[in-house]
């Protein structure tokens, strides 16, 4: 099984969940079963006690699972079927860990953030990541998970801890990881630091972006001068910066990814056949 965990930076509402699709959608054309977990790192169980107008649109998933609208975008892109535990939360993990300690499962333990519930976490993804999502009733090859909120967030930190421990479970050629980001366009002039600023966080956190997708929330694409200053602050190189600008449908998304090579990065870094992508077959 391959994970591909996307990450985000900066502010919230990013692009995040299409960009995780994009690349589901870009390796389930190369012939990869393709399953989708997200993770969203609130206190309730699930998305249906929150207030639309607040959170956002909830998604039902054919389980009854009230979930977030990112899951509809993965079954629609992906055309696969989901189930609640898809989706997980930092509600759900809690009452995992706090049944099993009522239990008596960690008798004599002290039950800890880490390692109880990194473990739960790692535990909760590996499982899930197994269970088939459409007619062949076979396992899916690669999971994309996607990290909901912002790295750096006290939300997200035993989530990200929790990646940060997965990638030495699953192994280097396993686990990639896509952080995206956020690029202003100042009167023309696209700016890098929130970027290396985020960059440097994730670092900071024990976790090395293979991928730096920049969203630019303007119709203009990434400037190669500032993809090069990206590769250079973020010690990453040029052809690991991925530009995301505006566009005006989401579906078109995917070739953009497409035309800049990411398919390609991952059939290297993840060890996964090297089919190619034409046109016609998205
Ligand atoms: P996140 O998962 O980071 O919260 P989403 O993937 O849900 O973000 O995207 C947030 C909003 O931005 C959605 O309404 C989505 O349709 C829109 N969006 C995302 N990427 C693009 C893009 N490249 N061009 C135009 N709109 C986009």
């Amino acid at each position: 099984m391959k994970y591909i965990v996307v990450s985000g930076g900066v502010v919230s509402g990013i692009g995040k969940g299409v960009i995780a699709s994009s690349t589901g959608l870009l390796l389930k054309t190369t012939g990869l079963k393709v399953t989708a977990i997200k993770i969203d790192p609130y206190m309730n169980i699930d998305a249906g006690t929150m207030r639309p107008q607040e959170h956002g649109e909830v998604y039902v998933l054919n389980d009854g699972g009230e979930v977030d609208l990112d899951l509809g975008n993965y079954e629609r892109y992906l055309n696969v079927t989901l189930s609640r535990d898809n989706n997980i939360t930092t509600g759900k993990i809690y009452k995992e860990v706090i049944e099993k300690e009522r239990r008596g499962d960690y008798l004599g333990k002290t039950v800890q953030i880490v390692p109880h519930v990194t473990n739960a976490i790692q535990d909760w993804i590996e499982r899930v990541s197994k269970i088939p999502v459409d007619d062949t009733g076979e396992v899916p090859d690669v999971c994309i998970v996607e990290l909901g909120g912002t790295v750096g967030d006290i939300e997200s930190a035993p989530f990200v801890e929790a990646m940060r421990q997965f990638q030495f479970r699953v192994g280097y050629e396993n686990f990639a990881l896509i952080h995206v980001s956020l690029v202003p366009d100042m009167h023309g002039e696209q700016k890098t630091k929130p970027t290396q600023t985020t960059v440097h966080a994730l670092r900071g956190l024990g976790l090395l972006p293979d991928l730096i997708a920049c969203r630019l929330i303007v119709q203009k694409p990434l400037d190669p001068a500032t993809k090069e200053k990206i590769s250079m602050f973020c010690h990453v190189a040029a052809d690991q910066v991925i530009g995301v600008h505006d566009v005006s449908s989401v579906y078109h998304v995917p070739l953009l990814l497409q035309s800049q090579g990411i398919i390609q990065y991952l059939q290297k870094r993840l060890n996964l056949p090297g089919v190619k992508i034409s046109e016609h077959m998205l």
